[in-house]
């Protein structure tokens, strides 16, 4: 008891007290630009069509239509389809004999099995993460003992990638480090390398012999194509992969609407050695990786990957899908477009074109954290302390609202 007696009562997560605070606000109107979770244009969460059809299909089937367990590894539908939306199919094929993939909890739960991977058999690599980040990266990694530093990302003066500090820090490194990239749609900027600045950081991990572990999130959400949103990390798998792994953490969260029934992925692409040495160093990889799930969840939830395990592995169910994903991905631009011209309709003093150039789920605004406190004090507008909105929060009904809340709070 007297243990206990001595813990110290930590305070609220940052994200989720503000989902909390949001929820017990009683005034109207109320905008909620805090999660990243998709919403309708009258702000209700959406339940993707492709997934109403996966449903149907598995409720169906007296095959599908069970609560048994997965196998550790998990639902091998999942798996493989899971590979070739990342990899594309042509890769995926390909290389099948170098891809390791095991079912995660969702997006965190791969991040985790990296770690915990990292933890177990690279403990002396540290881990570079971009400035800003996902909070959560940092104590994803930390807490299985890795030591974490940052690489410069983000300049907020210019509101643009600091390229060349990023570059510099990948040949400062002490070879063999392990840096975390945002496959697309980094959060919480927004802003993503051009294909070019891609190929020169990919160039350079690759001659430091540093490992690239890409997070990835959002895939869809930055163009609206899930090919063209995985182009960091197919070219790493073409230019990475051959003396050293790269690591892919996936989550399905976002991209099918699978927020609470965690599904994701963790891939490991083994080097590009001979296939007589991947022959046994692949089961040996995946040997591995199992018994971190079994020892952790025991085998992953089922329903979720049943779902996205019949979109991937059903032609029809997968065009839908990449409809919906344009559905999603075109209403964000076009509320970007709306917030942008209302501000600029208003002069509201700043310029604000850096929110229609920012891609995926995120703005980051470029309000101060005084700024975001008004907004939510006196005008029920919730977002995060650093200045990131949802925009998937806005809908037509309510961006004209936030425009002129935000025009009152920078004047
Ligand atoms: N990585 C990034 C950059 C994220 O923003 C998120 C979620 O917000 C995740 C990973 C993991 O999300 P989930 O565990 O819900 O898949």
């Amino acid at each position: 008891l007297t243990l206990l007696n001595d813990l110290q009562e930590l305070p609220a997560d940052a994200l989720f007290g503000i989902k909390q605070r949001y929820a017990q606000d009683t005034r109207e109107p109320k905008v909620d630009l805090g999660i990243g979770a998709y919403r309708d244009n009258t702000g209700k969460p959406w339940v993707l069509p492709a997934v109403k059809l996966a449903e149907e299909k598995i409720h169906a089937d007296v095959n599908t239509y069970n609560h048994e367990y997965l196998p550790i590894t998990g639902l091998p539908a999942l798996d493989k389809g899971a590979a070739q939306v990342l990899f594309g199919e042509e890769l995926a094929t390909e290389h099948e004999d170098r891809i390791v993939t095991v079912q995660s909890i969702s997006g965190t739960g791969a991040l985790h099995i990296a770690a915990k991977f990292l933890s177990k058999f690279f403990i002396s690599k540290k881990i570079y993460l971009s400035d800003p980040t996902w909070a959560n990266h940092k104590a994803i990694f930390e807490a299985q003992g890795l030591i974490t530093d940052t690489y410069p990302y983000w300049n907020a003066a210019t509101k643009s990638l600091r390229f060349q500090e990023f570059l510099q820090s990948i040949e400062d490194a002490p070879e063999g480090s392990v840096f975390v990239l945002h496959a697309c749609a980094h959060n919480p900027t927004g802003l993503d390398p051009t294909e070019e600045q891609w190929a020169e950081l990919i160039d350079a991990i690759a001659k430091y012999n540093h490992i690239a572990l890409f997070d990835s999130a959002y895939q869809g959400f930055a163009s609206g194509s899930l090919s063209k949103d995985a182009y960091a990390v197919r070219l790493g798998m073409k230019k990475l992969a051959l003396a050293s792994p790269i690591f892919v953490c996936q989550s399905f969260a976002k991209n099918v609407g699978m927020y609470g029934e965690r599904v994701g992925c963790f891939h490991i692409v083994l080097p590009n050695q001979s296939e007589e040495t991947n022959a046994v160093v692949k089961p040996a990889v995946q040997s591995q990786l199992a018994k971190i799930v079994r020892s952790e969840v025991s085998n992953p939830p089922a329903y979720g990957a049943k779902i996205v395990g019949t979109i991937l592995s059903d032609p029809v169910l997968t065009n839908h899908w990449y409809d919906d994903m344009i559905t999603m991905s075109s209403r964000i631009q076009k509320m970007r477009v709306r917030l942008r011209d209302a501000l600029v309709e208003l002069k509201t003093p700043g310029t604000w074109d850096h929110i229609v150039q920012q891609c995926g789920m995120f703005s980051f605004t470029g309000l101060s954290p005084e700024m975001v406190k008004r907004l939510e004090e006196e005008h029920a507008v919730y977002l995060v302390g650093s200045g990131r909105a949802s925009i998937a929060g806005l809908n037509d009904g309510n961006v004209e609202y936030v425009a002129k809340a935000i025009d009152e709070v920078v004047r």
